[in-house]
Order: structure tokens, then C-alpha cells, then sequence
């Protein structure tokens, strides 16, 4: 599923293609991912719109219309959104015309991925939690989140209200990268191990958002290139394999309903915090 490099991939290479850009037509082949609008009223309303920005907020992609609204688009487990693909798409959801001879299309194979056109962009993404990449995640901000919460660290990561744009995979490498077992409390982690998650979880996606994301399943580039992140992995999805630091066996455990995988030996659950 696209994370917060993903979306951040996918905003900087569309932003390159679709800034000015007006919407010449606009093809609904599936209406399952409008979200509360009719196709029919969705095109009228984009129909000789103009693209003024395309922002990232957690793992929701934005574009603001010139008629003040904003189109957004959650693309769930398996959406993707493609540039000028050369070949006609099998799971093409939405073709978007635009002036100039620009296409995008929104493929979709599970069919979760969800769109919107709103004029209050807060009425969808109004409840996301501090953006990991920005000033405003400190240390203490994470401590602050963190305090007296008896869920599991893993749990609190993926959650979407306290942090946006973490999910399963990056939540993963940085647990153990910083040696935290995914079921340990939140509110048990002491300052140093904090510090050091914090640190963790920008360094890590930073570097996933240079190599274009993670293709560990559908994910795409606008481009049709697929992203390097998950060369980079050391226990997301490596289940059976060997640790890159100790060489015990990658395991993988359920933590609310998702498979976490980490390393027994170099993220030990310590028992009295339990
Ligand atoms: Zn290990």
C-alpha cells in the first residue's frame, strides 16, 4: 500500500506534469471510488478546471481547483495513478483529459482506492495527525503522543490521527531500526528510544522518498517506473529471512489485524514493560 514516500513520490511527479493544467474530459469507466458524488455530477464539476497546486497531506493527495475546490484522491491498497501509459490500462478506474493532450489514469485492481471533490478539504483529511516530515514533529511532540498510551507501539505508528503517512512498512523498518519491539506499549518507551524513533522515521523516509518509494506490490510511478525503497529494507516484508545484523530469522507477528515483521533477537520485548 502507498505510504507517506509513495504519495510524496507521486504528488512531486505529477506536480512536474499537471501544475496550469485545465481538465478537458474526464472518463469514469467505475464509479466505486467517487466518494458521495454522481459520476456525472464529478465531471461536470472538473470540467474546465484549472490544476493550482498538488499537495500530500499523510497519504492523501490534493488538488486544488481553480473553482476552490479540491479534488482528493486516497489510493488505498492498490491505486495508482499513471502519466501517458502507452498501453490501455486493464484496471483503468477514471481516465483525466487535459488541454494540452495530457492524460492521467487512476487504475485500481482491489478497487478500495477512494476520490473526492469537496470544498472543504478539512471535511476529509481535517483529522490526520502531525506530518512526520514537518517542523512541527520534535522529539517532544512524539513524546507528547506517545505519553500514557497502553497500545502497542506498532498501533499507535500506523495510527492515522496521531501520525499521518506512516503505515505498515516504513512502521516496521524503523522499529527495527531502533531496536523496539512492535508490541512493547507506546507510553513504556523511555526518552532515549523516543529520541532515537523519532530520528528514525524522518531518516527513513527521506531516504525512501529518493528512491521513489517502495514497489513491494502494485505500487507505480506516475511514469510507470517502479520506486528502489524496499532494496532498503531490513525487516518490512522479509519475512523467513535472515536479520542483516545478527542473522536470526526475520519473524512476523499480528498487530491489530497487520502482519509486523521484525527481528526476535535485535527487538526483544522486555517483559517488565508489559
Ligand atoms: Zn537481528
Amino acid at each position: 500500500m502507498p505510504e507517506l514516500p509513495e504519495v510524496e513520490t507521486i504528488k512531486r511527479e505529477l506536480s512536474a506534469k499537471l501544475l496550469g493544467r485545465r481538465f478537458s474530459d474526464v472518463e469514469i469507466f467505475d464509479e466505486k471510488p467517487l466518494r458521495g458524488i454522481s459520476p456525472r455530477e464529478f465531471r461536470r464539476r472538473l470540467m474546465g478546471q484549472r490544476i493550482e497546486d498538488i499537495s500530500r497531506s499523510g497519504k492523501y493527495l490534493l488538488f486544488q481547483l481553480s473553482s476552490d475546490e479540491t479534488m482528493i484522491i486516497h489510493l488505498r491498497m492498490t491505486g495508482a495513478l499513471l502519466l501517458d501509459p502507452k498501453e490501455r490500462e486493464k484496471f483503468t478506474r477514471i481516465i483525466f483529459r487535459f488541454d494540452g493532450g495530457t492524460t492521467l489514469v487512476f487504475t485500481d485492481v482491489r478497487r478500495f482506492g477512494a476520490v473526492y471533490l469537496v470544498r472543504n478539504k478539512a471535511d476529509i483529511v481535517g483529522r490526520l495527525g502531525v506530518e512526520p516530515l514537518s517542523e512541527e514533529f520534535t522529539p517532544e511532540v512524539l513524546a507528547g503522543l506517545l505519553a500514557g498510551r497502553r497500545a502497542p507501539i506498532k498501533a499507535v505508528l500506523l495510527d492515522q490521527t496521531v501520525i499521518a503517512g506512516i503505515g505498515n512498512m516504513y512502521a516496521d523498518e524503523a522499529l527495527f531500526s531502533t531496536g523496539i519491539h512492535p508490541l512493547t506499549p507506546a507510553g513504556k518507551l523511555n526518552s532515549t528510544q523516543i529520541r532515537a524513533l523519532h530520528g528514525a522515521i524522518r531518516k527513513i523516509l527521506v531516504r525512501a522518498i529518493g528512491s521513489g518509494g517502495a514497489s513491494v506490490s502494485t505500487y507505480r510511478r506516475p511514469g510507470g517506473e517502479i520506486g528502489t525503497a524496499h532494496f532498503d529494507f531490513k525487516v518490512a516484508h522479509c519475512g523467513g529471512k535472515k536479520c542483516p545484523r545478527c542473522r536470526a530469522e526475520i519473524q512476523r507477528v499480528r498487530v491489530r489485524n497487520r502482519s509486523s515483521y521484525y527481528c526476535p533477537q535485535c527487538q526483544e520485548l522486555d517483559r517488565d514493560v508489559t
